[in-house]
């Protein structure tokens, strides 16, 4: 399956860096899908940038609810009608940070594929999980309480993030990134059979163009979640050039 390589870019950039790093994303990557997810307020700006370019505009958040009183809050639909063709859900600091559990992420994945969105899931565990031996036992638990019926068919997409990678330049083995992705692959297949195999399983944490060749060559990992080196346009697409 061909990779996605995408870019979080988190709280980050005014909108002449935003406008410079998506013109410099334009051309897009030989063997990978690109797809960058800007802050709310560049989305419109950035979507209309790479209009007809094979660059994806995606969000990093969208709120369960079609419209209403949420003050604060942007709705899938809105996300939809400025351009936008994803979102990331479920990000390990919207769980920590906004305390969103694995109910509200399958709300907002609900609401995402009912406005057309493709969802991101991010699940992971912390380092202190990973060390007690329950990694594992996290992820199946935050895939199965998060993922909704409908997510597979519509290309929904799965982020494994450990949240000790996270912006720490630390990653787990090529042997544990494997290992969790196959048991992702796993839970997937067992819950919604067969079609689960193309779902796209993403791996997110620290990846950087000196590591990305090694990652994207695993089993299982179709693709990268970049945060930190998707802000500087020539290392995302050297991960991108790394698959
Ligand atoms: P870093 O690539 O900066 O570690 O961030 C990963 C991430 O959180 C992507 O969503």
């Amino acid at each position: 399956m061909r990779p996605l390589i995408a870019g979080n870019w988190k709280m980050n950039g005014n909108q002449r860096e935003a406008a410079r790093l998506a013109e410099a994303l334009r051309g897009g990557a030989e063997n990978a899908d690109l797809l960058i997810c800007p802050p709310f307020v560049h989305i419109h700006q950035v979507a209309a940038l790479m209009l007809g370019s094979r660059v994806a505009v995606g969000a990093q958040d969208c709120h369960a609810a079609h419209h209403g009183a949420h003050t604060g809050d942007v709705s899938a639909a809105m996300l939809r009608d400025v351009g936008a063709t994803h979102v990331i859900l479920g990000h390990s600091e919207r769980r920590t940070n906004h305390g969103e559990n694995d109910a509200a992420v399958l709300a907002k994945t609900e609401a995402a594929l009912t406005a057309g969105l493709i969802p991101i899931i991010c699940v992971g565990e912390t380092e202190a999980e990973r060390l007690s031996g329950l990694a594992d036992s996290v992820v199946e638990k935050q895939l199965g309480g998060s993922i909704p019926y409908g997510f597979i068919t519509a290309g929904g997409i799965v982020a494994y993030e450990p949240v000790w990678a996270i912006g720490t330049g630390r990653t787990p083995t090529d042997r544990d990134i494997a290992a969790m992705h196959a048991t992702m692959r796993t839970a997937l297949v067992e819950r919604f059979g067969p079609a689960a195999r193309t779902t796209r399983l993403l791996y997110g944490g620290s990846v950087k163009p000196s590591n990305a060749a090694a990652i994207m060559a695993l089993p299982d990992v179709d693709g990268a979640l970049v945060g930190g080196a998707s802000l500087v346009a020539e290392d995302f697409l050297a991960i991108a050039g790394a698959v």
